[in-house]
């Protein structure tokens, strides 16, 4: 996965190419489940490589439909390196994992991993029991208990809580932060901000807070997961909002399930 290389030589090349070159848009998709540590800019690269390999091999005009399973807080970098790429809301659950999951003993704000990929947003409806309704100003399913902020023009909300807008900042900012007139930004109230330099986070690069502040620092101390619940459906034919893709629809084409 970060150095496209094949462990059975020439062999497994020419099968990946020929898959490649007998598939639509409609039939593929590739999925990505890289831990969590990999750096985002050597992944990038591999899709790229494979969204070449495809679109030379099949002179199909869109892009390789891709799944990227991530935390939410490197969307900044996915998005900033591969700028065709959004992140969903759901949030993804991980049942033999001690903190990706819901519930007292995961992480507290649930899941931080989240689904990036170049289909429409609209397209990939969120199940309702699971607590997601559509948001029709931003044209895709968000948490229900989240209202879209009128300033921003979007849902904002990353974690899953609602979001405050700062009309200092021009932006929607966690419910656990405050202006600071210091260095002019949102943090967290007992953040030391030092001559009114912020400089960041090294765990998840946020620049709201530090290392020892921030709600992510035990991601790269835990394992990651072995093998995930939850399956994403597709359903059959052309991506629109009415055959849309729907995690609890009955027709499916592929079940994509994830495995390592
Ligand atoms: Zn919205
Ligand atoms: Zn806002
Ligand atoms: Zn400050
Ligand atoms: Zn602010
Ligand atoms: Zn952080």
């Amino acid at each position: 996965m970060f150095n496209h290389y094949f462990f059975r030589g020439a062999a497994a090349c020419s099968a990946y190419k020929k898959f490649l070159s007998h598939t639509t848009a409609e039939e593929i998709i590739l999925v990505m489940d890289p831990p969590f540590g990999g750096l985002v800019e050597v992944i990038i690269h591999t899709i790229r490589r494979i969204m070449a390999d495809w679109s030379c091999d099949t002179n199909d005009g869109r892009e390789l439909p891709v799944f990227w399973f991530f935390p939410y807080f490197l969307e900044h970098w996915i998005v900033k390196g591969l700028p065709s790429l959004r992140m969903l809301h759901y949030k993804v659950d991980y049942d033999n994992h001690v903190l990706y999951h819901k519930g007292s003993r995961g992480a507290k704000h649930g899941s931080p991993v989240r689904l990036f990929t170049n289909l429409p947003p609209v397209s990939i409806k969120l199940p309702q029991e699971e607590g997601y309704r559509f948001c029709a100003k931003c044209q895709c399913y968000v948490p229900s208990d989240i209202d879209h902020c009128n300033k921003c023009d979007a849902c904002t909300s990353k974690d899953g809580r609602q979001y405050r807008h700062c009309d200092k900042c021009q932006r929607c900012v966690k419910p656990s932060h405050v202006h600071c007139d210091k260095c002019n930004q949102c943090h967290l109230v007992d953040y030391k901000c030092s001559d009114g330099k912020v400089t960041g986070c090294h765990v998840c690069g946020d620049l709201d807070h530090k290392r020892r502040d921030c709600p992510n620092r035990n991601m790269k101390k835990t394992k990651r997961p072995i093998c995930k619940r939850t399956a994403v459906e597709i359903s059959d034919g052309d991506i629109t909002e009415d055959s849309s893709l729907d995690v609890n629809s009955g027709r499916q084409r592929k079940k994509l399930k994830k495995c390592h």
